[in-house]
């Protein structure tokens, strides 16, 4: 069985005024992730580690920021539809590994239920996603609250 791995790396300003959406779940916080998008770095992140891992270029490339379609689309929406891209590649998800990097909020109360959303968007069982969430000990712009990034790993097997 032929099996690949992908990377993929997001971040995003933190300002007043927007929703925060980390893995397709709200995390209540006075200030949420600027974007054309909803701003989602994780799914960003995420999507990016799946095109890369089947060489099906970046997330730009198939979803524009300059594209009305997805201003302020639902990031996991996005991630679905490069599920499907690499389905149509004959790939499959074996396991994905995420770090996202904030100082503040605390996002371990969070964790499984962005894992569960982001099991039911790629059509795996929970247990293939982990996430972890780490501060950047106050460190740069993340430390300053002025970020959040989001790194990511996938695994796919070709299909039997
Ligand atoms: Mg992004």
């Amino acid at each position: 069985m032929r099996v690949r791995v992908g990377f993929g790396w997001d971040i995003h300003r933190l300002v007043e005024g927007r929703r925060l959406v980390l893995g397709g779940v709200h995390i209540p916080f006075p200030k949420g992730l600027l974007g054309h998008s909803d701003g989602d770095a994780l799914a960003h992140a995420l999507i990016d580690a799946l095109l890369g891992a089947a060489a099906l270029g970046d997330i730009g490339t198939h979803f524009p920021p300059t594209d009305p379609q997805y201003k302020d689309a639902d990031s996991t929406a996005l991630l679905a539809q490069a599920v499907h891209l690499l389905a149509q590649q004959g790939w499959r998800i074996g396991n994905v590994d995420c770090t996202i990097v904030t100082e503040q909020p605390t996002l371990r109360p969070f964790l499984d239920g962005m894992r569960e959303k982001l099991a039911n968007c790629l059509g795996v069982p929970v247990e293939s996603i982990s996430i972890k969430a780490k501060t950047a000990e106050g460190l740069g712009p993340i430390g300053k609250q002025e970020a959040i990034a989001a790194y990511a790993v996938a695994l796919v097997e070709e299909r039997a």
